[in-house]
């Protein structure tokens, strides 16, 4: 005869074994802090612990990343995005209004007049930018 406990013990460890870790096989999406506007790409709703703009995160779910560069000219955030992300959220206040840059590709694009920097297919789209226009050159030759 099996002792109960002994049995129990078994059954636990089968149990742990043939579960796989959550998230494993999950889809990766954008998430931002709507308070501190860290972005983070992440399977499940990240920690809310340690918000640099004190508190916890309020983590906003932008949606799953893809091969597409987006960019809100509100509050500048730059997205890789498999489609048009979550318009709630902006940390300029209101809601995101995002601008399609194009697909991205390998390779590299900054804008000399605010910075951004995204890996892009062909010469992203010029709107969107601080002042006006952006104005991209290609690093990579
Ligand atoms: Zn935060
Ligand atoms: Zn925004
Ligand atoms: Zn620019």
């Amino acid at each position: 005869m099996y002792n109960l406990k002994h049995v129990l013990v078994l059954l636990s460890m089968m149990f742990f074994i043939s579960t796989p870790p959550s998230g494993r096989n999950g889809e990766l999406k954008n998430y931002q802090c709507t308070k501190c506007g860290t972005l983070m790409q992440s399977t499940s709703r990240p920690s809310t612990l340690g918000c640099r703009s004190g508190g916890s995160h309020q983590w906003n779910e932008l949606g799953p990343i893809g091969n597409e560069n987006y960019q809100c000219t509100k509050c500048k955030l730059h997205v890789e995005s498999h489609q048009r992300p979550s318009t709630l959220g902006c940390t300029s206040g209101g809601s995101h209004q995002w601008n399609d840059l194009g697909r991205i590709g390998t390779d590299t694009y900054q804008c000399q007049k605010c910075g951004l920097t995204i890996c892009s297919a062909e010469r992203p789209s010029t709107l969107g930018c601080n002042s006006g226009s952006h104005q991209w050159n290609k690093l990579n030759r």
